[in-house]
């Protein structure tokens, strides 16, 4: 059974408002393509609004800006048992909107809870320190919060990516400003109505639904936006960046795509690796930043690889992401399906060797067959671009040392993997592997704990862990005069 949609406005200053043009869009459910509702579009005028309210809630006298630090943590803290309370309404939310499928669903506001206890925890531990400065002076630092943030949120986590951005930038005392992605917007609008519950006052967050080219542009070139949080692609990145340097020098954090190696040395036990590297690409439909896109296997055991890798492709179950036997669901949109269609064909087209899947499923729906390549080169566009769907291409190397070379040629730098048993490999590769994740005989596992960004083009910046609040702070620098005698 569909789930109830309860809103479909804008959020401004705690309340729920129409577009000013009055237009609305549609947001459609991947599983077949109908409408699941119609959202209220925003463009330029609403974003004003927005920024307006926020603008108003960072005014230094706010109620907001009055809290004590535990206590913006505290409110932190009841959205997070919010969460926690509605997540299986919110999972169905997910699965409805975006075609996530259940266990996936499940897993993300799981992590969400844990995000937004651990983020909320760190509200009142920023601090300054002292500084042995020269002459007769005392000085000391301080961190405050930048302003206005304008958070943009990526379509293929929704729950996890709002929470994430908000969360933190919540917790560092900021305001925000809100753009869901146009495919995904139903699941940011229940969160900010939870957030109100949990005693956010008004102003603080809102959220505006729209597209980029529109509401996005607004935000990112808005005078009294401080700071843009985004994640999506590389290409809307540096557009981003630019706006934010052709206006007020925004403070800008980005996250954006990869296409990144996972290496299998000969001593691994294919019965880990094999798993290990279908989940890293095909999890959430291959719709994953850190994908294992570029899968290199050493030569003695390629075929023996490739061969099981099949094998486990196609068990993988497409289908109904509402059910929790399904493994895969559908692709967010027909733009992406027909996209990720389309590397497949220049795959074949190269010379890359398709030993499953390859098609679309069906005609309602954007479903597409796990897909597996063989004999990959470098050179192919498939081992250069990202596919952003459930496409395995593997990819066969002789030497560690070759392979290095080989996985940091690409002007991505998000994420990397080894599996090995032998230390030494492990450890020379996760030193010399140019990306802002490691990781070694594991994939896609990630805590809140730790930081997570990009190196080259994947990025600036970096979420999560300890200095999770660094990038929505300015550190401002207090010398006082000592007398040299009294
Ligand atoms: P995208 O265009 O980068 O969109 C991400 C967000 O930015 C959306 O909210 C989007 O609005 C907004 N946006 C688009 N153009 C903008 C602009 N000029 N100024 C400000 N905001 C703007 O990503 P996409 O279209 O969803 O997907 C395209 C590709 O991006 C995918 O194939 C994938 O490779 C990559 N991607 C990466 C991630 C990641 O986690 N790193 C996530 C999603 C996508 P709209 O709602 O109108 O698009
Ligand atoms: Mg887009």
């Amino acid at each position: 059974m569909a789930p109830l949609i309860k809103y479909t406005k804008h959020f401004i200053d705690n309340e729920w408002v129409d577009s000013k043009s009055g237009k609305t869009f549609e947001t459609r459910n991947p599983v077949d393509g109908s409408v699941n509702a119609k959202v209220s579009e925003g463009d330029k005028l609403d974003i004003d609004e927005a920024v307006k309210a926020a603008r108003r809630a960072f005014h230094r006298n706010s109620e907001w800006r009055q809290l004590d630090a535990s206590q913006r943590g505290q409110i932190l803290q009841n959205f997070a048992t919010l969460v926690e309370r509605d997540a299986d309404y919110l999972n169905q939310l997910e699965t409805h909107d975006n075609g996530m499928i259940k266990l996936m669903a499940n897993m993300m506001s799981d992590f969400a809870v844990k995000s937004i206890r651990y983020i909320a925890s760190l509200a009142d531990k920023v601090q300054g320190y002292t500084v042995p400065a020269d002459g007769d002076n005392f000085s000391y630092t301080l961190k405050q919060p930048v302003g206005v943030c304008g958070l943009i949120l990526p379509w293929n986590g929704p729950i996890l990516m709002f929470i994430g951005k908000v969360v933190t930038a919540l917790a560092a005392g900021c305001t925000v400003v809100v753009k869901p992605a146009e495919q995904t917007p139903l699941t940011a609008l229940a969160l900010a109505a939870l957030l109100k519950e949990a005693g956010v006052p008004k102003g603080v967050v809102n959220v505006v639904n729209g597209y980029g080219e529109t509401a996005g542009v607004a935000l990112t070139h808005h005078p009294d936006v401080a700071k843009i949080s985004f994640t999506g692609s590389v290409e809307v990145g540096k557009l981003i960046q630019q706006a934010a340097g052709a206006t007020n020098l925004k403070r800008v954090t980005l996250e954006l795509g990869g296409k990144s190696p996972l290496v299998v040395m000969d001593d691994a036990d294919l019965s880990l690796a094999v798993p290990i590297a279908a989940r890293g690409v095909f999890a959430n439909q291959g719709q994953v930043c850190v994908a294992a896109s570029r899968l290199y296997v050493q030569s003695s055991i390629y075929d023996k690889f490739v061969e099981a890798a099949v094998q486990y492709a196609q068990q993988i179950k497409v289908g109904d992401p509402a059910l929790e036997t399904t493994h895969q669901g559908p692709q967010i949109d027909e733009l992406m399906l027909n996209k990720i269609l389309g590397y497949i064909e220049k795959g074949k087209k190269e010379g890359a060797k398709l030993l499953t899947g390859g098609k679309r499923i069906g005609t309602t729906g954007y479903f597409i067959e796990p897909t597996v390549f063989a004999d990959v080169n470098d050179e192919m566009t498939i081992a250069k671009e990202e596919i952003f769907g459930p496409v395995q291409s593997i990819i066969k190397f002789d030497t560690l040392d070759e392979v290095i070379d080989r996985a940091n040629n690409t002007t991505y730098g998000l994420a990397a993997g080894i599996i090995t048993t032998n230390l030494n490999n492990a450890l020379h590769f996760s030193k010399h592997v140019e990306s802002g994740v490691v990781w070694i005989n594991t994939y896609l596992m990630g805590g809140i704990q730790t930081p997570f960004g990009g190196f080259k083009d994947s990025g600036l910046g970096r979420e999560n862990g300890i200095h999770a609040l660094d990038p929505y702070l300015e550190v401002k620098t207090v010398t006082i005069s000592l007398p040299k005698k009294l």
